[in-house]
């Protein structure tokens, strides 16, 4: 007798189910962990990638180290997600939060093998990590904000601490004051970091680097009559305006028939008329610096020069918008009856060499909620993987001012947490309680890996402040991996402090994530899905993304 055949997927489908996909799901992240798990902490590694366009990125950072592997496992991006969420989130913790989250299921994965249910697994995770949350909201310690001196104090050092791992750790000094002055200089309700420019000029050295408590932006494309234009004011009229200040030709836009050569003659004249009265109006308002979006085109360039007014078109949304919140001006999409009223104002604006370029230049400005740092440094790629440490440093102290809540860093809060989840295991019973001892576990990955980037001796650091935390919490409390000392030292005591809502998200974040990954017991992958362009990519397995495990 035939037996009917029954598909119900697609041939070539993957379907591997259950205990096995988990366990490959596993290898998957732990894999992805191991990779950027010597990034870590003071000491660790950079990672140098190179994508298929073969640009080069040379970074430390946790979500863009993630983004740049082009991790194609399916159960692995989770992490690249989470990496994404706690860089958007909290700015900084982001490699953090990556080996946590492999940790948590490296170390759940032998029960897993034994044949404990996932949802079990599952369950033990989310009761530790709350555990750990409302420990560490007992544990943080607040400043007072009153004290302005010891509250900027504080803000540096949480800037210095997530500095220490980056490439700018040298220059920490330099920069903390730097970020901490941009911060402050921000709307403190606001808080809003797009309003800190990052500029970058390569060349020069490091330490080039300055913050203009204003407005800097690139000098845009010119005309002839520039050159002429005066270069600095005091107490400058300055008005932003959409409007192109170009003479148009209506006959490269549109058919116009004329029969005589004074109506030709009337179109051109409508034509220059239409300019010379948006140019007169913005010169009737009293302004002397003209910023527009659009481009601003020879005629009105010299115009302007003949009258010792500035000028510069084609100037890009941010900067204008910036230029606007500092000087109290807003941008115009008409002249018609522009007014002294629409001006903003500043206490000098200047164009000013920085390096090889020239930047415009508002300083002292009134509203000033807004400032922006003009970054030096060598090659194109080191000027970068500043700018992403400065906004992990910015973010941090972002959220510093937010919360004024922190830890200590170091492995020191970790530490604290693994022996608080371990001895609240003991209350807990059943397998809940294997599940939180290991999580328990889990969080000793920051330490430990903390010392081992740093070339210590692993065992004998983790488990002599296994038993300092132990052996009497209140006095232990802070202790961790002292990379400066080269010992176990107290973490609160060398400041290195971090927000505590960093490490809130990161263990929040972690477990999600782990959680999510348990939950998945099969991936079905549609061939279609796997390989959009299949007829214009290489094969599959060609040097994209990490190995498949399992
Ligand atoms: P992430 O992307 O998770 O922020 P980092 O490479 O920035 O990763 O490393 C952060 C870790 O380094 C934190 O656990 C922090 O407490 C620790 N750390 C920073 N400075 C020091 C220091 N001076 N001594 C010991 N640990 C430090
Ligand atoms: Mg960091």
């Amino acid at each position: 007798m035939m037996q009917p055949q029954v598909i119900v997927l697609k041939e070539g489908t993957d379907t591997s189910q259950g205990v096995p996909q988990l366990l490959s799901n596993i290898a998957a992240c732990i894999a992805v962990c191991d990779t950027i798990r010597t990034t870590l902490g003071p000491r660790g590694m950079d990672k140098l990638i190179v994508d298929s366009q073969k640009r080069v990125t040379i970074s430390n950072d946790g979500a863009t180290i993630m983004k740049l592997l082009d991790v194609v496992q399916p159960a692995a991006r989770t992490l690249v997600d989470i990496a994404r969420a706690q860089d958007a989130e909290v700015g900084d913790g982001t490699t953090s939060v990556v080996l946590l989250a492999g940790e948590l299921l490296k170390e759940v994965r032998e029960y897993i093998e034994e044949g404990v249910g996932a949802q079990v697994v599952i369950k033990g995770i989310r009761t530790a990590a709350d555990l750990a949350v409302s420990r560490i909201r007992e544990l943080a310690v607040s400043v007072d904000r009153s004290d302005a001196a010891n509250f900027r104090a504080l803000l540096e050092k949480c800037a210095a601490t997530s500095m220490n791992s980056k490439l700018i750790g040298s220059q920490k000094e330099f920069f903390t004051k730097m970020v901490v002055d941009a911060v402050m200089r921000l709307d403190q309700e606001e808080l809003n970091e797009d309003m800190i420019g990052i500029k970058k000029i390569p060349g020069g050295a490091m330490q080039d680097s300055l913050l203009v408590d204003g407005v800097a932006f690139k000098k845009s494309f010119s005309y002839a009559g520039f050159e002429q234009q005066p270069k600095a004011f005091d107490a400058p009229k300055i008005v932003c305006l959409n409007v192109e200040l170009e003479l148009k030709a209506e006959k490269d836009n549109a058919e116009v028939r004329v029969d005589k050569v004074s109506e030709y003659q009337a179109v051109v004249d409508a034509e220059w008329k239409i300019i010379f009265d948006k140019l007169d109006s913005i010169i009737a308002a009293g302004a002397n610096v003209v910023l527009s979006r659009l481009p601003i085109g020879d005629l009105a360039t010299q115009y302007f020069a003949d009258r010792d007014i500035f000028c510069a078109g084609r100037v890009s949304k941010d900067d204008l918008d910036r230029v606007c919140e500092a000087t109290g001006c807003r941008v115009q999409s008409t002249t018609a009856g522009l007014a002294a009223a629409h001006l903003g104002t500043c206490e000098r604006f200047e164009e000013r060499q920085v390096g090889g370029q020239r930047f415009n230049i508002f300083r002292g400005c009134p509203q000033a909620k807004t400032c922006t740092i003009i970054l030096r440094g060598g090659a194109e790629q080191f000027i970068d993987e500043v700018e992403r440490s400065l906004h992990d440093s910015i973010m941090v102290v972002r959220r510093a001012v937010k919360n004024q809540a922190i830890v200590a860093g170091g492995g020191a809060i970790e530490m604290e947490l693994s022996r608080h989840l371990r001895e609240a295991a003991r209350q807990i019973e059943g397998k809940q309680q294997l599940i939180v001892s290991a999580v328990a576990r889990a969080l000793e990955v920051i330490p430990r890996q903390l010392c081992e980037n740093a070339g210590f001796d692993t065992t004998d650091f983790i488990t002599q402040l296994r038993a300092r935390h132990a052996q009497d919490p209140e006095r232990f409390r802070w202790h961790g991996v002292g990379i400066d000392e080269e010992a176990v030292a107290d973490m609160y005591a060398n400041f290195v402090w971090e927000p505590a809502l960093v490490k809130i998200n990161a263990i929040t974040s972690a477990a999600e994530a782990a959680c999510l990954i348990l939950s998945v017991d099969e991936t079905v992958t549609s061939q279609r899905s796997q390989d959009p362009m299949a007829s214009s990519r290489p094969a599959p397995g060609h040097g994209r993304g990490m190995p498949m495990m399992g």
